[in-house]
């Protein structure tokens, strides 16, 4: 096995292919990592959530990191890893703008199960929408020989 470098191409490639991350947030000197789905869209990874523990870690502190990949064996796998900035819509037609983004997987879960027309009020349980910055992106790939 082998490993080499991504050219930022191949990253790019590898992020939009993509729609699991891993996101790690800190506060207080206590990381947190957990998956997600997300987007990317617009130069930035675009994400949903219900509040909780990961959306308190990212208003503390907006400096995160995403973790994606895709392996197709031990020996033979692509990461990417980015450094990023949480920013939260908080305007509504910010996050009827991100809503229309991660409802193009309209079997997502949360946005999936929404059904919320351009002319109707958004729900009372509507998801926290959210954005990271992809300030800083590397990425290797292993491979086979
Ligand atoms: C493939 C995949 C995709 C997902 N996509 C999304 C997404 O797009 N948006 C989203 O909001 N959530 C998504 N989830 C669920 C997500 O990983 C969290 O479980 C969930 O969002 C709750 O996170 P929280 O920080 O609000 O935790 P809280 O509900 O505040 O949880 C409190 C505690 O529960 C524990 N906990 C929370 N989540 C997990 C977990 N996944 N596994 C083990 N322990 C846990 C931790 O110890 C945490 O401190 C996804 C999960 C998977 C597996």
């Amino acid at each position: 096995m082998r490993l080499r470098e991504m050219l930022p191409s191949e990253c790019s490639i590898l992020i939009s292919e993509q729609r699991v991350a891993r996101l790690g947030c800190c506060r207080d000197n206590q990381p947190y990592v957990v998956p997600i789905y997300y987007i990317r869209a617009e130069g930035q990874i675009f994400s949903f959530s219900m509040p909780g523990r990961k959306i308190e870690f990212m208003r503390s502190n907006p400096l995160v990191c995403v973790e994606i990949e895709h392996s197709t064996d031990q020996h033979r796998w692509k990461c990417v890893i980015i450094e990023g900035r949480y920013r939260e819509f908080h305007e509504g037609t910010e996050k009827k703008h991100a809503w229309g983004i991660l409802n193009v997987y309209n079997d997502w879960w949360e946005p999936g199960a929404l059904n919320w027309g351009a002319d109707e009020k958004p729900p009372g349980y509507l998801p926290i929408f959210f954005a990271i910055s992809m300030d800083k992106v590397t990425g290797r790939e292993a491979l086979a020989s």
